[in-house]
């Protein structure tokens, strides 16, 4: 079994070894895909010139920006907004990303993740064979962004550290993962324990619930969903429609299994609705991935907002298409978790056709920043790399795309999550500022 993503850091050459150093991270993810050679070759170059190693280089500032500079040469594109000062010194390359901070400073990663247990993952004692598969791929990426325990290191603690304090993430809204068949009949992360992040973060994070499949039993999701919000105070839910039970899947549009989950949820008054959507992998059936169920199902509940993460890449043109061809559609959302970090490093092209497609089709009021952390560890990087990345005027003029304004980065950064999860955002930012300057004491 093969996970796509993976193919893109696989013999990444550098491996970073200090998971709150994102530059590192990022330049050693375009190091490692598709332009890797390539990337690879120029970072000596650009280094020489810097007058630095090209482990000091990489490990800097001047890595990722090179990295990004690489890209735009390798393909004779201009995909990253980055100049030949940025890549040479230290003080330029602050100033200018200072630049590209100003007015995007308010972020709210719609997509992360804790991704241990009390008791964490054990093969034959609480983990089956199938769970065990999981938490090893999670390993493999927890490792490869400089967490060394692996899931054991994708904790509260980490949560804080490398997105809340490390990285210029103003909010972070997270989901448990379920699979309770694979995980002794416990979700893999359950409520209780990723409860704890917001515990210690009160005003930084917002917490969905997950773990419910219909085909666990309707009445037994509706308890639990209730329980959710008596006890936990959701805001919100992230589904996956494939599952774990013996029928593997389900769909939003089902009027006997899942109407009656959207009805109890506009009583209960949750109103963001999201699901996992592309990204098949593993164990999982690929049909389940698709989107289509959320035409129906958009158009029977208007009163909630459906959000598809990942975009349902690779399957994004069929999200994109159920409001273009229905353009009076106002509750039909994306997010770009894990879809942005693997493609913006090692397919920038591809990068700017799905954002391209989703900010065309769906509009820019309607995708949202995620960056699926901390399974790509610190976010750091791929913050910086949405400030810097553009779609080039070929494909704006061939396909009809949006140019990448910073008026739509906002929207995308932070303010359309805002919007819809109620967020203030001055005391958000307010929050953040004693967050941080707490960890530098
Ligand atoms: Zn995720």
């Amino acid at each position: 079994m093969e996970f796509n993503i993976l193919n893109h850091f696989k013999g990444m050459e550098h491996q970073p070894q200090d998971p709150l150093n994102a530059n590192e991270i990022g330049a050693s993810l375009f190091m490692g895909g598709n332009m890797g050679d390539k990337v690879s070759k120029k970072m000596d170059e650009y280094a020489k010139t810097a007058g630095m190693s090209r482990r000091n280089f990489i490990s800097s500032a001047l890595g990722l920006s090179g990295a990004m500079f690489a890209a735009n040469e390798a393909t004779g594109m201009e995909f990253f907004e980055v100049t030949k000062d940025e890549i040479a010194d230290l003080d330029a390359n602050k100033e200018l990303m200072q630049v590209a901070r100003a007015g995007t400073d308010f972020i709210v990663d719609v997509h992360t993740h804790v991704c241990t247990r009390p008791g964490h993952y054990v093969l034959g004692k609480n983990t089956t064979e199938r769970g065990m598969w999981f938490v090893n791929l999670l390993d493999d990426l927890g490792k490869a962004f400089g967490m060394k325990n692996g899931t054991l290191d994708m904790n509260v603690e980490n949560y804080g550290k490398l997105i809340l304090e490390s990285s210029d993430t103003t909010v972070g809204i997270y989901n448990p993962f379920g699979f309770a068949e694979h995980y002794g009949g416990q979700d893999m992360v359950p409520m209780s324990y990723q409860a704890q992040v917001r515990k210690q973060y009160p005003k930084n994070t917002i917490m969905l619930a997950g773990g419910l499949s219909p085909n666990q039993g309707l009445h037994q999701t509706l308890d639990r969903l209730r329980h959710y919000v008596s006890d936990y105070q959701i805001s919100g839910l992230k589904l996956y429609t494939f599952d774990a039970t013996p029928k593997k899947g389900w769909w939003f549009d089902d009027e006997k299994l899942a109407y009656p989950i959207w009805e109890e949820c506009r009583k209960l008054g949750i109103k963001n609705i999201g699901c996992h959507k592309g990204i098949p992998f593993g164990q999982f059936y690929a049909r389940y991935a698709h989107a289509e169920d959320f035409d129906a199902v958009a158009d029977d509940f208007l009163d909630l907002n459906f959000i598809a993460y990942h975009s349902a890449w690779p399957y994004h043109a069929e999200i994109a298409a159920l409001k273009s061809f229905k353009p009076q559609r106002k509750n039909l959302y994306c997010e770009v978790g894990s879809t942005f970090a693997a493609t913006v490093s090692s397919r920038p092209i591809e990068c700017a056709h799905v954002l391209g497609t989703l900010l065309r089709d769906l509009g820019p009021d309607y995708v949202l920043w995620g960056t699926d952390s901390l399974l790509w560890g610190n976010p750091q990087w791929q913050i910086d790399a949405f400030r810097k990345f553009q779609i080039p005027d070929e494909l704006v003029e061939g396909y009809g795309y949006p140019k990448l304004t910073p008026e739509i980065k906002r929207k995308v950064l932070g303010e359309n999550a805002a919007r819809i999860w109620n967020i203030n955002k001055q005391e958000a930012m307010q929050a953040k500022v004693a967050l941080r300057s707490e960890a530098l004491a």
